[in-house]
């Protein structure tokens, strides 16, 4: 496998230029064709002569994922994307087009693992188990795919498909900060959101060097007893502690921080509002309910009565809706599978 181009810095591609005899600036054209143009190959690169296309294709690859499968959700536009790696794996992507954001942007979700070492109970994704972090250059791909084939340039990203991004830290920050680029693809920090089950050395780590990445904890369970079944990183890193040091540094280095909790019947009493009220200084945070993809999602009036019972934090509160059900796109249905039928429409590649 060729090393991809897309998985360096401009600083780091500078470099690489000059070792091959070429003047630094055709990085900053590289990264236009690249992330701004969504160029796949080095033969389109028309302002680089013929011998600098030919050194460029020898060493390094341009695009290190195949998109196999475009999957249309009929009930409500989410769309799927199934990718394949060099070394013949699947990783899955998902464009969340009923849920533009407050400025009208639509949000990409993208993976950072192939597999996933966390084995989180309600997630498909865990099922598979851990087989390897994607590269920079695979995380970046995903995005370029994505708006290739639908033509969409505005957009927000969340690192919230298959993988804990925390296990994959550099890359996911290294792809994060390309992203951000201004001759890139320009997202700003606010429009990219880190998602993470609560590994918290990686927090610390992430707090320390100020990133301002939208940062986001996924909770799930108030109870630590529950969350430990659920969510096995509670054994390791209990979400009191996690809490513990997110209320000691607000808005140390994340942007805006959000608590993911996915609703099932089980976990929206009282109780459970009471206690994600007492974990959590919430002055800096908002809150995400998430109602569950499956039958034991709770019923409308339910999730009404926990926000009520959530009220009492007096932060903002979204309930998001569950999306792309039909298509198993929805939070923690990604398994890198092809298609088995359903109601989801495929869209020719
Ligand atoms: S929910 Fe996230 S952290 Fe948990 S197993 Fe799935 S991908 Fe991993």
């Amino acid at each position: 496998m060729k090393d991809s181009i897309k998985n360096y810095y401009l600083e780091e591609a500078e470099d690489i230029f000059e070792r091959l005899g070429e003047a630094r600036y055709r990085a900053r054209q590289l990264f236009s064709w690249l992330y701004a143009k969504n160029v796949s190959s080095f033969d389109d690169m028309s302002n680089y002569s013929k011998d600098l296309r030919s050194k460029l294709t020898e060493e390094f690859s341009v695009s290190p994922l195949v998109l196999e499968e475009r999957l249309l959700s009929k009930i409500d536009g989410t769309e799927k994307f199934l990718f394949k790696t060099e070394d013949g794996h699947f990783i899955e992507s998902v464009l969340l087009r009923n849920e533009a954001s407050d400025d009208g942007r639509l949000t990409i979700c993208i993976s950072s693992q192939i597999g996933c070492a966390m084995g989180c109970t309600f997630c498909s994704t865990a099922k598979i188990g851990f087989i390897r972090n994607l590269t920079v250059a695979e995380i970046l791909d995903q995005i370029i795919h994505v708006r290739r084939v639908t033509g969409l340039l505005n957009n927000n990203i969340v690192f919230m498909g298959m993988g804990e991004p925390f296990n994959n830290y550099d890359n996911v920050i290294k792809a994060a900060n390309i992203m951000n680029y201004s001759f890139g693809f320009h997202i700003s920090v606010r429009k990219i959101t880190i998602s993470t089950c609560g590994i918290l050395p990686a927090i610390k780590r992430y707090v320390k060097e100020k990133h301002l990445f939208n940062l986001a904890i996924s909770l799930n369970d108030s109870d630590p007893a529950l969350r430990k079944i659920n969510m096995p990183v509670e054994n390791k890193y209990p979400i009191k502690e996690v809490a513990d040091f997110i209320n000691k540094n607000p808005a140390a280095g994340y942007n805006r921080m959000t608590i993911e909790y996915v609703m099932r019947k089980d976990n929206i009493s009282k109780k459970n509002a009471e206690e994600i009220n007492k974990l959590f200084k919430f002055a800096h945070v908002m809150l995400n309910l998430i109602p569950l993809n499956s039958p034991e999602c709770p019923v409308k009036k339910d999730i009404e009565k926990f926000m009520q019972y959530c009220s009492i934090m007096n932060i903002p509160i979204i309930v998001r809706k569950s999306l792309g059900s039909d298509i198993s796109g929805g939070c923690g249905q990604l398994a890198g599978k092809k298609y088995s039928g359903g109601s989801g429409e495929i869209i020719e590649v």
